[in-house]
């Protein structure tokens, strides 16, 4: 049983808004109403620093989806939708951001309780980037537009004339299925295009994580977006997110999540040709050559690999080293691993939180002595944490070899494998040889070999000299198994947009 509001986490000194916030969050969001799940059922959230539970929140199933559904569409479709000027969408969602601004304590406190994350990095990165993000987005409703064409001829005659244009409509009802490292962040980048162009939301959060969406629908409603614009049914994946996933009524998913649920994702969708973006998983490769600058490289790559508790799509979790600096760079990132204070996300003096749950710590915790069987020389960390909720110590594995199941797989917790190198082409075909293509990073000031680098990796983003950096207006996404379309940028407003196009006879 859930502990009433005020007496759980005393330990804490999370804000009085955050505890009747906790206190109220046992209901989910369809048609602007709070309501329990159609079967009644719930399921309980953990705290992953302490195993504690949380809440307990209503277990969507296909009955609430349906529902959801409904209610997006018939909003889709209404005046108070549909009849909004761009205009009024943008100061709605600018209206938004605001609210997030000014509950944005709140809000990092539910993240960090919920996700185990640092307090600190809730409110700077998941809660503190979010009103950029938001106003970035509420910027497109009032930049959306067609073209007008000048037609090529089809050799039908001098005497046929038309004139052709294209408009751009709202793409309709949209799922979104959001992952649980960055709860709040993926809500906003499925529902923010959706806002824009106009369009509707059935959202379905993860099972570990779906409090931080909870409180974002009540910001939604406050900002004054009408009712059934934003729906957020809670539930499991199996359960809700198949039926939203295959359901007729939805024009387009957008999922964030592994490349497992992915591929089913894709093939529910494809029954109805559902439109679908997927942002799947990542094994990128971060590649160090000798002259960068070591020790800035050695705290990147850190964050590269530890931020977030390493449970990033992009963290880079294969490094290759030039053979020059490799003992150097390993043992630097050893030395910083070793050092890290792990403790719960709302504990000031906690440097890494926990993993999300104690299936990910079991996950993560068994590659890692795959690794070890496998012959990977373990330079710091090596397994779970002594402690009470789900933590794993930050672990540089070394001396890693590319058939070893740890530098194929995604593993999704704070491990790196590492590699030394010669020759830089070589290098680059082993940072490719994966089914993945999300991100990698490349660490150097030799500018002729940066391009060169660059040019051949297959990955959707390339950082240099940094790593998991992203911006509202760079487009973000994976080639091959890491995913289709992207996010960000126009090209996310295209991916939420259908073109429509027209011919008139003169
Ligand atoms: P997941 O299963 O892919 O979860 C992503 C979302 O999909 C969740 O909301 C999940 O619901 C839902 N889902 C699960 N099965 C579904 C189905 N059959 N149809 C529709 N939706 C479904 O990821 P996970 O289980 O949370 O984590 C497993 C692994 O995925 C991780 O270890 C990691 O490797 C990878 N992952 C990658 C990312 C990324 O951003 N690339 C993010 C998270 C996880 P539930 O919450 O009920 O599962
Ligand atoms: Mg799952």
């Amino acid at each position: 049983m859930a502990a009433t509001a005020e007496s759980i986490f005393p330990e804490y000194s999370l804000s009085s808004a955050t505890r009747s916030f906790l206190a109220r969050a046992n209901k989910m969001m369809i048609n602007g109403e709070w309501v329990e799940a159609a079967s009644k059922q719930k399921f309980e959230v953990y705290e992953p620093a302490s195993a504690r539970v949380i809440t307990s929140v209503p277990a969507g199933d296909k009955d609430d989806i349906d529902r959801a559904v409904e209610a997006a569409r018939k909003a889709l479709e209404s005046p108070e939708w549909a009849g909004m000027t761009p205009s009024d969408r943008e100061r709605a969602m600018l209206k938004l951001a605001d609210l997030v601004e000014a509950n944005a304590q709140e809000l990092a406190e539910i993240e960090s309780l919920d996700n185990g994350k640092m307090l600190a990095m809730a409110q700077m990165i998941d809660i503190g980037t979010a009103p950029s993000f938001i106003r970035y987005m509420a910027g497109w409703a009032t930049k959306i537009e067609g073209s007008t064409i000048r037609p090529a001829g089809m050799n039908l005659g001098p005497d046929v004339k038309i004139h052709a244009y294209t408009l751009k409509e709202p793409v309709g009802v949209v799922g979104g299925i959001i992952p649980w490292n960055f709860p709040f962040a993926m809500c906003l980048w499925k529902m923010c295009p959706a806002l824009a162009t106009g369009s509707t939301i059935v959202l379905k959060p993860a099972e570990q994580t779906p409090l931080s969406a909870l409180r974002l629908a009540e910001l939604v409603k406050e900002a004054g977006i009408p009712d059934g614009v934003v729906n957020v049914v809670t539930g499991l994946g199996e359960t809700a997110g198949s039926a939203l996933a295959s359901h007729p009524g939805i024009d387009k998913i957008a999922f964030t999540g592994s490349t497992e649920v992915g591929k089913l994702v894709a093939k529910a969708a494809a029954d109805n040709i559902t439109r679908v973006s997927l942002e799947l998983g990542g094994k990128s490769p971060m590649i160090v050559l000798p002259d960068a600058n070591m020790d800035a490289a050695v705290q990147g790559l850190c964050m590269g690999s530890f931020f977030n508790t390493g449970q990033v799509c992009t963290a880079g979790s294969r490094l290759y080293v030039h053979k020059k600096v490799y003992d150097q760079v390993v043992e630097g990132m050893a030395q910083v691993a070793s050092s890290m204070k792990l403790g719960p996300g709302l504990d000031p003096e906690t440097q890494m939180g926990p993993l999300v749950s104690k299936e990910q710590q079991d996950r993560v915790t068994s590659y890692i002595e795959s690794g070890k069987s496998e012959g990977a020389k373990v330079l710091s960390g090596g397994g779970a944490a002594d402690m009470d909720g789900y933590f794993v110590q930050p672990t540089v594995l070394g001396d890693t070899k590319p058939s070893m199941k740890v530098v194929r797989e995604e593993i999704f917790g704070p491990v790196v494998c590492a590699a030394s190198f010669d020759d830089i082409d070589e290098i680059v075909a082993e940072a490719n040889n994966t089914n993945y293509g999300l991100a990698a990073s490349v660490w150097s000031n030799d500018q002729r070999a940066v391009h060169h680098i660059v040019s051949k990796l297959k990955a959707g983003t390339v950082w240099v000299n940094c790593h998991n950096m992203i911006d509202p207006a760079v487009p973000f996404g994976g080639y091959k198994q890491s995913g289709m379309g992207r996010e960000m940028a126009k090209m996310v407003i295209d991916m939420y947009t259908e073109n429509k196009s027209v011919i008139m006879a003169l």
